[in-house]
């Protein structure tokens, strides 16, 4: 059986960081499944589809031509061969991700697109409904907890390494939303696994989160 390791968790958690540490120390695929969705609202906007129009939503999302390209530290998302890592990553387009996400019939649609990534030898899966939904049969599952202030924080320096300029109330004001969308909607709610494991992030560095998530996958391939 191919082991997948699945990390769900609000925005700004750490999830991004912590799989590609995982996927490059186990030289295992990397699944963003966040990327997709907003690779989906992107291709929604650019197409003129409102975020009403569900079937228009569904036809785009089942035919999206989105691929991966990864590039050692980091993987390059393409959406009909552009590059476009910093234009699904706008606030606007965040906002209009979780809007779409919450459409049961997008979600479905999505679906064999993420499995698809299990390939050998193994998958580190980064989502909202990874442990809960799309893998629920994972080697391990972590969801990953930390303040909103502190996920502010964190998205607010990723998005200065991007060149993208924002103020930190308005960006844990925007993740605030996010969470609330994520967590209140009708299908796949953000909330951990029954048996997942809770990691809080909050006080802790990269390093120190990372040696306890190695530490889990080491003994969930043991089991
Ligand atoms: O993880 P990321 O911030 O890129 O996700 C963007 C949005 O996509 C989330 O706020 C959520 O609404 C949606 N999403 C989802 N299910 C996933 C991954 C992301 O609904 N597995």
């Amino acid at each position: 059986r191919i082991p997948v390791v699945t990390l769900d968790g609000p925005g700004g958690v750490g999830k991004g960081t912590l799989g590609r540490l995982l996927a490059q120390d186990m030289g295992w695929h990397l699944l963003d499944s966040g990327a997709i969705y907003r690779a989906l609202a992107l291709a929604a906007e650019r197409a003129g589809i409102q975020r009403d129009d569900e079937a228009g939503l569904v036809r785009l999302a089942l035919d999206l031509p989105l691929s991966f390209r990864g590039d050692g530290e980091q993987t390059r998302v393409l959406l009909d061969h552009e590059l476009v890592d910093e234009a699904i990553r706008t606030p606007q387009i965040s906002a209009l991700t979780s809007q779409i996400a919450a459409i049961p019939e997008v979600r479905t649609a999505l679906l064999q697109r993420q499995r698809d990534f299990i390939q050998d030898p193994g998958l580190v899966a980064d989502g909202r409904d990874m442990g809960t939904v799309v893998f629920p049969k994972a080697t391990l599952k972590v969801f990953l907890t930390a303040s909103a202030e502190e996920r502010g924080k964190r998205r607010l320096n990723q998005l200065m390494e991007q060149g993208i300029s924002a103020n930190l109330a308005s960006v844990v004001a925007e993740i605030a939303e996010r969470d609330a969308r994520d967590q209140q909607r009708s299908v796949a709610p953000l909330r951990p696994a029954a048996d997942a494991h809770i990691l809080d992030t909050s006080a802790q560095t990269v390093v120190e989160t990372y040696r306890v998530l190695q530490a889990w996958v080491q003994t969930a391939l043991r089991e």
